[in-house]
């Protein structure tokens, strides 16, 4: 067992260094033959990008402000920007996300991935969430790129959300990418609207978990998993 004392996003597990450096061209058939949606096509990008720019100066307007002085010239600019980059999961390709880093390989014990930040945006108020994933699967025959599991993570927080749907999706995509004996994903996160208006509790965090197969049936598992997160982060691993 290595040591855990935090680094994040680092892998806690049983198996062989190499599997720390999968990233190499073997198998990228295997991503091609899963059956995802592929990502969303915009007709026109740049008409589009005017037309979020005009509806945001709108808004401007709307809310009483002069949307032409200076300061707020160049605003709906940004804001389309800010949200082209804070929702970039839906363009995300999932197949070419994890082409060349699925891999056959002998390993059965739990791979745990912790402390993945993670941003994303709640969908009811269209304001950031923001906390930590962590991510473990039991392999059957089949691991992914360490890389993977926060791209992986990216791809689903970086578009509108609600916690428990993300949560469920990242547990779902590795078990049909992964088809593994078990997948387990915990997500923890300060909502805004939480924060800023509403209750206004700035210390609440919301936890969410997704289990599966092995996870879901065998408490031993889930207990070890819980054990492996719930170790506090004292000191950089390098
Ligand atoms: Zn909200």
């Amino acid at each position: 067992m290595s040591p855990n004392n935090g680094y994040h996003p680092y892998v806690e597990m049983n198996a062989s260094p190499e599997l720390l450096e999968l990233e190499t061209e073997e198998a990228p058939s295997l991503a091609a033959s899963l059956n995802f949606a592929p990502p969303l096509a915009v007709a026109d990008p740049q008409a589009t990008d005017l037309a979020i720019q005009d509806a945001v100066r709108n808004i401007l307007s709307l809310l009483g402000e002069d949307a032409y002085r200076e300061g707020l010239l160049n605003t709906p600019l940004r804001v389309r920007k800010m949200y082209r980059e804070l929702l970039s999961g839906y363009t995300t390709d999932p197949v070419a996300l994890i082409n060349n880093a699925l891999f056959e390989v002998d390993y059965s014990e739990p791979v745990i991935v912790r402390d993945i930040e993670l941003q994303s945006m709640c969908e009811h108020h269209m304001l950031p969430f923001i906390g930590r994933a962590h991510v473990a699967y039991i392999p059957n025959g089949r691991v992914i790129g360490l890389s993977k599991i926060p791209r992986i993570v990216d791809m689903f927080s970086r578009r509108l959300q609600v916690q428990e749907r993300l949560t469920s999706q990242i547990a779902d995509f590795l078990e049909e990418t992964l088809q593994p004996a078990g997948v387990a994903v915990v997500v923890e996160a300060a909502h805004m609207c939480a924060t800023l208006r509403g209750v206004r509790k700035a210390n609440a965090r919301m936890v969410t978990t997704a289990m599966r197969g092995e996870y879901k049936t065998n408490g031993e598992l889930r207990r070890e998993f819980i054990s492996h997160i719930s170790r506090p982060m004292t000191q950089e691993l390098y």
